[in-house]
């Protein structure tokens, strides 16, 4: 019974998209959200934690699942799409593994998220959907603790393997400004500009002084974008929640961290 670094399940019945929270990075990021909440941001109880300030460092997670446990678990939902996320899959050795079994098993498609800086196993990968943190390599490394040369390299090795890719950065007033994001959306347009982009607004996690974005400097953000990609998407930080969706693991009434499991999934804004 191989053991996977995976210890959160969430599920929205609408979209029949399942997400496993795998634990482990080789980034240190300043911004990360794990050191604010290990759970599904998404999750109802937890939207206020966004605008929060953060108290202390989220406690690790203790309870990990076996590939048997999680694909008993997936057994009983409808599924169109399996998403690979929380902090870095591809650092699980268990990663292939499951996204084989999946694949094998549930049809259905494997979503991997990743910072980029190892270069994954692609075999049953479908989507990738790819964090580029900064263009500027000081920055970079002030915000992750590591060089981006290798993230940039394993980029277009990406891309040029065939696989969809979606590519996401963090828009932080003051630090990664508009000006670093006009980088990070250069660096696309150099690969590909019909590439989908999203950009996704900071929310208070770790240490930092940093204030999240207003709607309004998210949009123009995105529109500055618009000029250069033509499939660009942004979160404005204030939208309805739209999906619902549950948790499958901790089951809700179990004894276990997370006791409510109804949430909700986001909106995004086409720009
Ligand atoms: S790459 Fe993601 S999971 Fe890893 S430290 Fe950065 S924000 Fe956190």
């Amino acid at each position: 019974m191989m053991n996977t670094q995976v210890f959160h399940i969430g599920y929205c019945p609408e979209l029949k998209e399942a997400t496993l929270h795998y634990w482990g990075c080789n980034f240190k990021c300043r911004g990360c959200s794990c050191q604010k909440l290990i759970w599904d941001w998404m999750l109802e109880e937890f939207l206020d934690a966004r605008d929060a300030e953060p108290l202390e460092i989220a406690d690790a997670p203790h309870r990990f699942l076996s590939i048997s446990e999680i694909s008993a678990a997936l057994e009983k939902l409808e599924l169109r799409r399996v998403l690979h996320m929380g902090q870095e899959a591809i650092l699980d050795p268990a990663y292939p593994v499951l996204a084989e079994m999946i694949h094998r098993r549930f049809g259905c498609k494997n979503v991997l998220l990743t910072n980029g800086y190892e270069m994954p196993d692609l075999r049953h990968t479908d989507k990738v959907e790819f964090g580029i943190k900064a263009i500027t390599n000081g920055l970079h490394r002030h915000y992750t603790g590591k060089s981006n040369k290798r993230v940039l390299r394993n980029f277009k090795e990406i891309y040029n393997s065939g696989v969809e890719m979606v590519i996401e950065s963090v828009f932080i007033p003051g630090y990664i400004d508009v000006a670093e994001t006009e980088r990070i959306v250069d660096f696309i347009a150099g690969v590909d500009k019909k590439l989908t982009y999203v950009l996704l607004p900071y929310f208070k996690a770790g240490n930092n002084p940093w204030r999240r974005p207003t709607p309004a400097e998210m949009e123009m953000a995105a529109n500055i974008a618009r000029k250069k990609l033509t499939n660009v998407y942004f979160f404005r930080g204030d939208e309805d929640l739209q999906y619902k969706v549950i948790s499958i693991f901790p089951e809700a009434g179990s004894n276990t961290e997370l006791e409510i499991s109804e949430t909700h999934c986001g909106v995004l804004n086409p720009v």
